[in-house]
């Protein structure tokens, strides 16, 4: 189980240096531990996201892209992209946030996007969606779809 979470009012972030956890604003920029003051990693894996008003707090304050992945615990290939979706939140940590919505758990959101079909890849930026695309990825590809969505070369 990782130490990056994230709720309504920001992500919880473990300190690598002391352990404490960190909450951390959507909107910060450079955070640093309130402990030990060191500098706190940019998140680098997938986030599952626990509630609507937590996705809906990130999507509208969240300083770079929001990659999100709309999967479900039954869906086999959910399960192939799931291991893309990690590298592409480790070689892409502090240029977007990768989460992973889990439809059966939070069926609103599947509702309120409409997805009709999972894995499907949603890019959010400004508070909007700029892109989706439906079908399990290689993680390079997954990468020059949302640089492409984002507008990065
Ligand atoms: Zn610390």
């Amino acid at each position: 189980m990782s130490d990056l979470q994230l709720d309504p009012r920001g992500f919880i972030i473990g300190c690598p240096s002391c352990a404490q956890r960190n909450r951390v604003a959507f909107s910060t920029r450079e955070a640093r531990c309130g402990r030990c003051k060191s500098a706190l990693p940019a998140p680098s894996e997938p986030i599952e996201v626990p509630d609507a008003g937590a996705f809906d707090a990130l999507v509208r304050d969240a300083r770079v892209p929001v990659v999100v992945d709309f999967w479900a615990p039954w869906c086999g290939p959910c399960r192939m992209v799931a291991p893309e979706m990690a590298r592409v939140a480790a070689s892409n940590a502090g240029r977007f946030i990768v989460v992973k919505v889990n439809t059966d758990a939070l069926p609103e959101l599947g509702e309120r996007f409409r997805i009709r079909s999972i894995p499907t890849m949603t890019v959010h930026a400004g508070g909007k969606e700029v892109a989706r695309t439906t079908g399990a990825r290689p993680a390079a590809e997954i990468e020059s779809f949302v640089n492409g969505a984002v507008g990065v070369a």
